[in-house]
Order: structure tokens, then sequence, then C-alpha cells
């Protein structure tokens, strides 16, 4: 792993990594609810969440290869699905067969730091083996996140992100 610290060129901040992968823990509608709210108006697990019975999400990967590390950079992301499409994922969650899916329309539900907005976003869900998050292709448009899951990224542009990241996400 080219994993190695170095200095925020903002404010000289020793950072650990980079880091390979930033993950949201939920889609931004349920972020976005009053805590106290959560329970009643639906539920979040690790890789799916419902809200009101009638908006559906899964969890997935926007993997973006980097030119110079054999080993992808990923953003951590949610989509929400069909209704037919989110009981198809629970109905083959541990179903070996659920690679050879068809792609599911997805619509991509966070806000990404660093680029234009990316909520709403337009993408494809492929879904991988058992235990494996799906893969989120981005519909190919000029949005700076799909140009850059085209073309790759490079380890500089990693380090950039994690400079970014560490101001806006100080907690992770
Ligand atoms: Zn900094």
């Amino acid at each position: 792993m080219d994993q190695q610290a170095f200095q925020c060129s903002c404010c000289g901040e020793t950072l650990n990594g980079p880091p390979f992968a930033w993950h949201f823990d939920a889609p931004d509608a349920w972020s976005l609810l009053p805590p106290e709210d959560r329970a009643s108006r639906g539920e979040l697990s690790s890789d799916q969440c419902v809200i009101a019975n009638q908006h559906f999400f899964i969890r997935g990967l926007v993997e973006i290869r980097i030119h110079d590390s054999y080993a992808p950079f990923a953003w951590g992301v949610w989509v929400s699905l069909s209704e037919a499409n989110f009981a198809q994922t629970q109905d083959l969650w541990q179903n070996s067969e659920r690679a050879q899916e068809p792609a599911y329309f997805g619509w991509l539900c966070n806000s990404i730091p660093g680029y234009p907005e990316t909520l709403h976003l337009k993408t494809m869900v492929h879904s991988r083996g058992v235990g494996a998050l799906p893969y989120i292709e981005l519909e190919a448009t000029q949005h700076p996140l799909a140009l850059e899951q085209q073309r790759g990224i490079t380890m500089e542009r990693v380090r950039k992100i994690a400079e970014q990241m560490h101001h806006r996400w100080p907690a992770k």
C-alpha cells in the first residue's frame, strides 16, 4: 500500500495515509432528519436505509482508478433504488448469484465535499459478490466526479482530497 504520512499543504499538520476511501455513514436524507425522529421515520443499518417506507437506499463505492497505484480510490456513498430493485437486493443479499444481476438505476444520495453538487447525480449500481459493496458507475457526464471516474486520478489528487477532508470532516 502506498500509505505514507504527509503534510497538509494548507495547515502543515501531519496527516496519515492518505486514505484510499472516504465513507458516508448514511444517505444525506437520513442525516438531515432530527435524531429524535429517526426511529419513527425509518431504519438505518451499515449497508441499507429505508425512510418512510418509500425511500430505499443502499451503500456502495464510487471507485476511481489511480494511475500511479494498483489500488483504486473510493467514495463510500449511498444511492437510492426503486422499491422493486431494493427488494431484489434484499432477496439476493446472501445469494452468490447476485453478482450476475443487471445493473440497477440509482440516484446518488450524498453531497460529496469538494465537488459541485453531487446529490442526485444519476448512477448505475453494479452488484458484486456476497459481502462486497456494489460498484457505483456515474452517468458519463462532464461533472468533475464523473470525469474523475472516467479518466482516473493520481496519488497527488488522493492527497489533495485527504487535505480537504481533514478540514471538512475533522472528526473522521
Ligand atoms: Zn490542513
